[in-house]
């Protein structure tokens, strides 16, 4: 399917809904307009969890936060409905702030938890104000209007919901394929990842979340001005687990899946309670959480993933256009070769009594091509870690291009102009090889979250696509940008890894077991790819357990043995070095 094709289909798509009022009885109408409603706060849930990772049952507290907001301002402060908005996206983003703040760095399941305590206790909070009606509520809350136009029927705001509903699909759609989109789609590749991109994971999370909550926040204006009446109920968490459920069902990782989640959910739900009344007379309202349940654990068991995406199995992805010609990227100024570059003196890492690196000390001058090697457990990857950042020194310090890098963070030290691979490769498998790769441009542009959304960064979005392309073809990868990263044999995925170093524009680039897992043939790319650098001076350190592959490539080899450095030299001199053959049969005995 080609883009245009596709832009079609979401036309007579938008061009059926705009007509439902035609067609569709009012109950209908009232339900859809649920439907575009709860599709927001689940939007919120598919940017939050689906694509952040960050799990929340607390989504419905924000939703309620926006409608009591609205509802208070409108009937107790007498002020006009968009006076309300405007006090309902302030108090929630505020809230969203302060709790994300606490809470975000917690992680895995605790951060799922913190959401149901704040979710209970924002309810609660709700219930007992004697400003907001306790558990009664708040009525008489008026229609919104656009000047004297009142939308006082449910078809009138049908056409409000589902406009702001689809303009924040839009908008959610262009953010995720923006700069700032890419590292909210990189956070579920965990912290070491993302930081090592450049990317502040933290703020990228609490701004993912207060997106999060602002869509909720959308959601509750309209649900307050469209039942014209808040009471705590609908805020609770069991709503907020509903939402997840949305989420879950449409599928999580794509925007679609909230609005179809959403739907599924609210028709399935409505039929449930016509039909259970039928066979159960008097406990169709539990019964109704029964019948969900298990229609639940039978989804969970053949569509795992959501209904869109295993609806776009069977769809042929779009392909989109190269992108034309555009002006590449700045590059750095590289400091001349022979210049020194990495001074680590005396660098020192223990793991309780365990001395993983002690007292390792080496140069590296600009334009070399550096092998750390060593038996398996010599301290290798610590060594490596110590130097991006991703484990602090216990002594002795590192120097990068007249700098002290050590105790900065991983994000610093990769902005500084270090850029790693990893030893098991870390790739986002979901994302095309052009993002992966574009996510290594991350420090080298700027464009923010407002101008991803609103597509104010399509001049800089197209350098670093030029840029991304370019580090694309370097490593022979250049003939199918639009393939998915999962697809790709770990051979390639190493490559891909290396691009996407490669296209930050690192002063050093530093490979942790590069050939580790690679079949023959796979080994020999690689080492093409690493001679091609080589006569580009490019500055390269490369970690390697097996000494032959490094052989051939480097300038000068430091070996590690039980975490000190053995001897150092080119490698002729290392190979005829007894102590070297020692260790590596050592190890091998
Ligand atoms: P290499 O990469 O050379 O194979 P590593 O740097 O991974 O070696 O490990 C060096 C030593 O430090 C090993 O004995 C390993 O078990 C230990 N080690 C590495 N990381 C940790 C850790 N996070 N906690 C405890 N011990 C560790
Ligand atoms: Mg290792």
């Amino acid at each position: 399917m080609s883009v245009r094709q596709l832009r079609a289909l979401e036309i007579a798509v938008i061009v059926l809904l705009a007509a439902a009022p035609l067609y569709v009885g009012a109950f209908r109408i009232t339900l859809l307009n649920y439907v575009g409603v709860y599709a927001l706060a689940a939007l919120g849930l598919v940017l939050l969890t689906g694509i952040g990772g960050m799990v929340s049952m607390g989504q419905a507290a924000f939703v309620g936060i926006a409608a009591y907001a609205t509802a208070w301002a409108t009937t107790v402060g007498g002020y006009s409905p968009w006076i309300g908005l405007v006090l309902a996206l302030v108090l929630t983003a505020l809230a969203a702030a302060a709790i994300g703040i606490t809470t975000l760095r917690l992680g895995g399941h605790f951060l799922a938890l913190s959401t149901v305590a704040w979710g209970l206790s924002i309810y609660y909070l709700f219930g007992n104000l004697t400003e907001l009606g306790r558990f009664t509520g708040i009525s008489g809350i008026p229609p919104v209007s656009i000047g004297a136009f009142s939308l006082m029927s449910s078809t009138r705001m049908f056409y409000l919901i589902w406009g702001v509903a689809i303009a924040a699909l839009f908008l959610a759609h262009n953010l995720l394929d923006s700069r700032e989109g890419r590292a909210m789609r990189v956070l579920r590749g965990g912290n070491t990842l993302t930081e090592s991109l450049g990317i502040g994971a933290f703020r990228v999370k609490l701004i993912t979340f207060v997106i999060a909550a602002l869509l909720a926040a959308l959601s509750g204006w309209l649900y307050a001005h469209l039942g014209r009446f808040v009471a705590p109920g609908p805020f609770d968490v069991n709503v907020g687990i509903d939402y997840l459920m949305m989420a879950m069902v449409g599928g999580a990782t794509e925007l679609l899946g909230a609005v179809v989640g959403s739907g599924l959910v609210t028709f399935l739900k409505n039929s449930i309670q016509d039909f259970l009344p039928l066979i159960a007379k008097g406990a169709a309202g539990q019964l109704e959480i029964v019948a969900f349940s298990v229609l639940f654990i039978i989804f969970l068991q053949y569509a795992r993933s959501g209904i869109v995406p295993f609806l776009e199995r069977w769809l042929p992805r779009p392909q989109p256009k190269l992108p034309a010609q555009a002006r590449p990227l700045e590059r750095r100024s590289k400091p001349a070769p022979s210049t020194p570059l990495l001074r680590v003196e005396g660098a020192v890492r223990r793991f309780g009594g365990l001395v993983a690196v002690d007292k390792v000390s080496f140069d590296l001058a600009a334009g070399e091509i550096l092998g750390l090697i060593g038996p398996n457990g010599a301290g290798k990857s610590t060594m490596f870690n110590l130097l991006t950042g991703a484990l602090h020194l216990d002594a002795g310090r590192i120097r990068f291009l007249d700098r002290q890098i050590s105790g900065l963070a991983p994000r610093h030290i990769a902005r500084a102009g270090i850029a790693r691979t990893f030893q098991h490769v870390r790739i986002r498998p979901r994302m095309t090889l052009l993002d992966n790769v574009l996510l290594g441009t991350y420090p080298r542009t700027r464009a923010g979250f407002i101008a991803g959304a609103l597509r104010l960064d399509r001049g800089e979005e197209a350098r670093a696509r030029q840029e991304a392309l370019t580090q694309l073809a370097r490593v022979g990868l250049g003939d199918r940008p639009f393939e998915l990263a999962g697809n790709l044999p770990l051979g390639n995925q190493r490559l891909l890894e290396i691009a996407r170093a490669l296209a930050a524009d690192p002063v050093l680039l530093v490979l942790d077991e590069p050939a580790a897992g690679l079949r023959r043939q796979e080994k020999q790319a690689l080492a093409e790819l690493l001679r091609t650098l080589r006569t580009e001076h490019m500055t390269i350190l490369l970690v390697e357990h097996d000494m032959e592959f490094v052989m051939g490539l480097v300038d000068r080899i430091v070996v590690m043995n039980f975490g000190s450095k053995l001897c150092e030299g080119t490698p002729s001199q290392v190979r005829g070095d007894v102590r070297v053959q020692d260790a590596y049969l050592g190890s091998a005995a």
